[in-house]
């Protein structure tokens, strides 16, 4: 089934969506990712990662099979019982299975922004701060030569908007369930999350064209078995 499924993202704290490219001119060890008329981006890479762990977390709790990635030879079908692809696989793909449902990047909604930032000049200074870090060594619980680093997020509190837009031809609506589940329980995004950066949740849904609102959304999820 042809399934196209369009979100709005609110983030709800700073958040970290790293690159390194634009990084050395502003002085910072990571700087936010960005568009090429520099808004604020989150790259579908890093929204594919996350979904399909949580979409992971929900098959595995329901008792379905659910293989481990990222290793490729844990995943499926060779790590499948019957030699076959999990749910998941079968929405995201695994590296013999090339992935049926296609995201797009995390663009900024300018709408969503107050009026004074939501001119197309440089937006840097109003929609980001420099925050401090150490390094820290997990295994030894020390700094690293108290390496002190930098990197750039999004401003914290600014209401910002993203929107994603999913789409492909999964297998059945069983899938179609399994999916928007995941994307209720996308509430991390980016990096920090041990210094509190990136959360938020989707606000907005629009699933094959109609505006769903959370009871539409729940028969959708219900009707697909995972409600
Ligand atoms: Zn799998």
């Amino acid at each position: 089934m042809q399934v196209q499924i369009r979100v709005e993202w609110l983030s709800e704290s700073a958040l970290s969506v790293g690159s390194t490219a634009d990084a050395q001119g502003l002085g910072v060890d990571k700087a936010t990712a960005r568009d090429n008329r520099g808004r604020l981006l989150i790259p579908a890479s890093s929204i594919k990662g996350r979904l399909r762990h949580e979409c992971e977390r929900i098959e595995r709790t329901l008792g379905g099979f659910v293989c481990l990635p990222p290793r490729a030879e844990q995943m499926c079908p060779l790590a499948h019982p019957q030699g076959q692809c999990c749910a998941v696989c079968e929405i995201f793909g695994s590296p013999w299975r090339p992935a049926p449902l296609r995201l797009s990047d995390g663009t900024l909604l300018l709408a969503s922004l107050p009026e004074p930032i939501r001119t197309e000049r440089e937006l840097r200074p109003f929609d980001a701060q420099v925050r401090p870090g150490v390094s820290l060594s997990r295994a030894r619980r020390a700094a690293l030569g108290e390496r002190l680093f930098f990197i750039e997020t999004s401003a914290p509190n600014a209401g910002f908007r993203f929107q994603v837009t999913l789409e492909g031809e999964l297998p059945s609506t069983r899938h179609r369930a399994l999916l928007l589940a995941g994307l209720r329980c996308l509430s991390l995004l980016g990096g920090g999350k041990s210094r509190g950066l990136g959360w938020g949740r989707v606000v907005r849904w629009t699933v094959d064209g109609v505006e769903a609102d959370e009871a539409h959304l729940a028969a959708l999820i219900a009707e697909g078995g995972y409600g």
